[in-house]
């Protein structure tokens, strides 16, 4: 088949607006809808914008890594850092991290490691096996934003990229919904505000569809890691996934109907009237609560499993 823009032969076909593109075309696409998040999300006017990327060496984080490198390392006030969070899953982080910082060195990006076992004195691996009765995503999220916004603290980041696609996203809307987390669902990423000891996190991928995140990586020869998270199968996500893509059978729109929902439901009068953060009484990290995801899951874990209870070192 044709581009729908040129004589090449196409590479994708776009089912929501009916466009073969060719491979030009199809960059052109992914690359004029990113900038626009970008401009969206970020305030290039500032004198010097620091901008950390979370980077796991999956596709979608290290295509988020190579974008922004790509769009934004001609501005002089731009300073791009990049890191990765070691949880410590074996047999699949570590091929991740030598990915990240295969394309960190490829671009020329600064680029660190934080690990699980450094912050807390255990691995996911192990609080797993602690605890097999819990989902491992629901210790591995809460644990894992506490590390990405502590390094992008330490980065002096003013944003902090995260590798969300328009898939993650549409999911992330929908579990809000379905859970009735208003406070979760209003603040989602990106932030529109500074909140006090709290790195805005930006998605610059977040009207990126997850197919189309792959195909930019490939066509463009960007390092990335394959392989799954040996615990994906257990995530409570897998359903939301299913239903939206159930749904996007039947109207290929509907994950960019759904972002559309979501940023006129932000931007309404009030959208932003969420509960002010304050501060852990554990560990002093922002949060709506007395006391933040991380610490209730470590909490949560030392009442299952009272060996890990001692090492447990909470920072
Ligand atoms: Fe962590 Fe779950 Fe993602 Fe695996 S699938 S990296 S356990 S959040
Ligand atoms: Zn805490």
């Amino acid at each position: 088949m044709k581009c729908s823009k040129c004589q090449a032969e196409a590479i994708y076909f776009a089912k929501y607006n009916g466009l073969y593109l060719c491979r030009q075309h199809f960059n052109e696409m992914i690359e004029k809808r990113v900038k626009g998040e970008i401009r969206k999300q970020i305030d290039l006017k500032k004198p010097t914008v620091r901008i950390s990327v979370a980077i796991s060496g999956g596709k979608d984080s290290s295509v988020t890594l190579y974008l922004l490198h790509k769009i934004l390392s001609g501005r002089r006030n731009v300073k791009l850092t990049a890191f990765t969070v070691d949880e410590g899953i074996n047999g699949y982080r570590p091929a991740g991290l030598e990915s990240a910082s295969k394309l960190a060195k490829m671009l020329g990006v600064e680029h660190h490691v934080i690990a699980f076992q450094e912050s807390f004195g255990m691995t996911l691996d192990s609080i797993v096996s602690a605890d097999q009765s819990k989902i491992p995503c629901s210790y591995c999220g809460p644990l894992r934003r506490k590390l990405i916004n502590e390094m992008a603290e330490k980065q002096n980041a003013d944003y902090v990229a995260l590798g969300l696609n328009l898939d993650d996203y549409s999911q992330s809307i929908l579990m809000n919904v379905a859970k009735g987390d208003y406070e979760r669902f209003m603040r989602m990423s990106p932030q529109t505000e500074i909140k006090d000891g709290l790195v805005r996190r930006i998605a610059p991928l977040r009207s990126i569809l997850e197919k189309e995140v792959v195909l930019y990586a490939v066509a463009n020869g960007i390092p990335f890691d394959s392989s799954w998270c040996p615990y994906y199968s257990r995530a409570q996500r897998n359903i939301f996934r299913d239903v939206i893509n159930r749904l996007s059978e039947y109207n290929p729109s509907t994950k960019f109907s759904m972002l559309k929902f979501f940023d006129k439901a932000r931007s309404q009068k009030g959208g932003n009237d969420v509960k002010e953060l304050h501060r852990c009484k554990v560990c002093g990290a922002p949060t709506e609560n007395d006391i933040c995801s991380a610490c209730l899951a470590i909490e949560n874990l030392s009442h299952e499993a009272p060996i890990i209870k001692n090492k447990a070192r909470i920072h």
